[in-house]
């Protein structure tokens, strides 16, 4: 029997291998086909549809979380095989007419009419996400809208390989190496690798990630920091890999889209199932902290050229307030690492949100696994959880939470792993993260809605950053920290002199920090809002709007957006959502306000959190959820204040 077929809480991972996952996933397909059938005819087509493809559902997670965590060519090659089979099937959906049909049929009868909570606002979305799709649209409407569709795709895949190819087509290469002065030992071994790895002499640099942060960072000659620079705020900005003409067909793609299906603007149809609702809305979000953050925006500048004891270009700001930071706080993250082992870290965290949210949890043996070195808890009366904290060659990268199934999630990091015999010492950050991915298998594994698609994580996308978020702020309370963070050898807790020095220097150049994401999201919206084609080339446009949050002058032909793959890589992407970064960050500040007030340790303030908004899913507006827990809307001042801005 094909271990994918049948649901089971005690997954098989022992058992599945990659040529079960065609046959299973062919069949589960045929299955939820006829279930779609049968829905089309059903007088209550609603719970019928919630519960159509859990079994697919369930197959495909556990696929997906094998890929990512253990795949093996074979495991690969079936998952790629049957991806955009299931893609299909669930896109499908919202464009399958008798389905429709059937939804807008059990609408109008009384029983509809008579839902209230979560099964009405189940109803709504459900109708809401069909008309979003074109339901309502005549012929004519529902051809233009597949013809948008299918040109946003081909032009944003143009634009996300156009952003590829520029980054690769470009190097600089170093031959002597008084040049590279500054650089750490690391990003030099880095550069003399490259070079060697394309059979060149000398130190090659790149703009990939770590080779440009590296000497945008420390590498102390201007003239290369500056080629480097602009080489990179100019990828995609000409031919061969031209993204101008792109981004304006984008624009106007998703703008004739938004119009054809009722809406003011991209903005307004991307946001329409989001907390913030309206391109509006989140506007003047936006614009509120910036008022709160350009004064001391101002100051940082400052500050920074009176300590660099010149004007600063764009290419010599991060350079000099790396030397600023160095001056200010000699404050090294190593430093903490002793004080964060694994074990410890993880026990601590089950302590302190038992304490908050009274829930138990405990480590399960005998438990089939991917690999050896999982491991299985249970949460009394609520699932249960597997966590895989180290890297492996066959395991992605990054930190994630997955479902598996209503009751059951995993937690997934690459975290330091043991070497030299000792414990696994985690980085700050990388504690932060466990806590993180935590909160949201707590949202998944707490929720408490009886609709499946409104339950746990699938909320608002603006809106599911709370729950993690905020276990972070757990990360920098005194009180916590000392319920773990212990020194791996001698047992002491952080000494009062590093725990001040780590408070500082997250508050370091803040503005500066909150400016660049207040512009990114300013220029997002407005592109998404404001812009007409008559304006003309997008990336001209733009650049007065991000000179305002840069904190040196941009030259002319700064084009940053033609490589903003956040905004312009997918049909949607962040597109209009960019805000969400700081929105969430908004929520969770201010959310974790009532527990600083009445005890991080509170049982009451954490049981009322539990009941409000962790256990509630979607089954009602977010804003109304966080309303009742906090009793009124999200005020940005905590922010500000944990930023060190206010
Ligand atoms: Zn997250």
């Amino acid at each position: 029997m094909n271990p994918l077929l049948e649901i089971s809480f005690r997954v098989p991972f022992d058992k599945i291998g990659a040529a079960d996952v065609e046959p299973a996933i062919d069949e589960l397909l045929v299955r939820a086909q006829r279930k779609l059938e049968e829905t089309t005819v059903s007088k209550d087509p609603l719970m019928a549809l919630d519960t159509m493809t859990e079994n697919l559902d369930y197959a495909m997670a556990v696929v997906r979380h094998l890929e990512s965590v253990a795949t093996t060519p074979e495991l690969r090659a079936a998952y790629n095989a049957v991806q955009p089979k299931v893609s299909a099937f669930y896109s499908g959906l919202v464009l399958n007419e008798a389905l429709w049909n059937a939804v807008k049929a059990y609408a109008a009868t009384d029983e509809a009419r008579a839902l209230t909570g979560t099964m009405k606002r189940y109803l709504t979305k459900t109708v809401d996400s069909f008309k979003r799709h074109g339901a309502d649209l005549d012929p004519a409407g529902k051809a233009r809208l597949k013809e948008i569709d299918v040109a946003l795709a081909e032009v944003t895949t143009k634009f996300s390989e156009n952003v590829l190819d520029a980054t690769n087509a470009w190097e600089l290469v170093l031959t002597d190496e008084a040049r590279l002065a500054g650089l750490p030992p690391s990003a030099v071994a880095a550069a003399k690798a490259s070079a060697e790895a394309k059979g060149v002499e000398g130190w090659r640099f790149t703009l990939q990630g770590p080779s440009y942060l590296a000497v945008m960072t420390y590498l102390d000659d201007a003239s290369v920091r500056e080629q480097v620079w602009r080489a990179f705020n100019l990828r995609g900005a000409a031919e061969p890999f031209n993204n101008r003409p792109l981004i304006a067909k984008i624009l106007e793609l998703r703008q004739e889209k938004a119009r054809l299906l009722g809406f003011r603007d991209f903005a307004d149809l991307v946001l329409d199932d989001r907390m913030a609702h309206k391109g509006e809305r989140a506007q003047t979000f936006l614009g509120d902290l910036r008022k709160k953050t350009e004064k001391r925006f101002r100051e940082e500048n400052a500050e920074l050229e009176a300590f660099a004891g010149r004007a600063l270009e764009p290419w010599d700001i991060g350079y000099y307030a790396e030397k600023q930071r160095l001056a200010l706080y000699d404050f090294d993250e190593e430093e903490l690492r002793p004080y964060f082992s694994l074990d410890r870290v993880v026990a601590g965290m089950f302590e302190i949100f038992g304490r908050v949210l009274g829930i138990v949890v405990t480590e399960e043996q005998g438990v089939p696994v991917w690999n050896g070195a999982v491991k299985t808890y249970r949460i009394e009366d609520s699932g249960s959880f597997y966590a895989d904290w180290f890297p492996r060659e066959n395991k992605r990268g990054g930190a994630w939470m997955d479902s598996l199934l209503p009751r059951l999630g995993l937690i997934c990091g690459n975290l330091t792993p043991p070497v030299d015999g000792k414990p696994a010492l985690l980085t700050h950050r990388e504690v932060e993260t466990i806590f993180h991915e935590f909160g949201h298998l707590l949202h998944h594994l707490l929720s408490r809605v009886e609709v499946r698609s409104l339950s746990g994580t699938s909320v608002a996308w603006d809106f599911v950053e709370l729950p993690s978020q905020i276990m972070e702020n757990w990360c920098w309370e005194r009180e916590s920290l000392d319920l773990f963070a212990r020194h791996y050898e001698t047992g002491e807790l952080i000494p009062a002199e590093l725990f001040e020095k780590m408070k500082r220097a997250k508050t370091f150049r803040a503005a500066n920090g909150q400016m660049r994401q207040l512009g990114f999201g300013y220029v997002d919206l407005a592109l998404h809002r404001e812009w007409q084609a008559e304006a003309g080339d997008p990336v001209e446009w733009s650049r007065p709007i991000l000179q305002q949050f840069a904190a040196a002058r941009l030259p002319d032909n700064y084009a940053m957006i033609t490589g903003f793959t956040h905004l312009f890589a997918s049909p949607v992407a962040y597109g209009a959502g960019y805000y969400s970064y700081k929105w969430a960050e908004v929520l969770d500040a201010d959310a974790f306000t009532r527990f600083k007030r009445e005890g991080v340790f509170s049982a009451a303030t954490g049981r009322d959190y539990r009941e409000k908004i962790l256990s509630k899913g979607d089954s009602e507006d977010p804003a109304e959820l966080y309303r009742s827990f906090m009793g009124r809307d999200p005020d940005p001042n905590a922010l500000l204040e944990r930023a060190g801005l206010d």
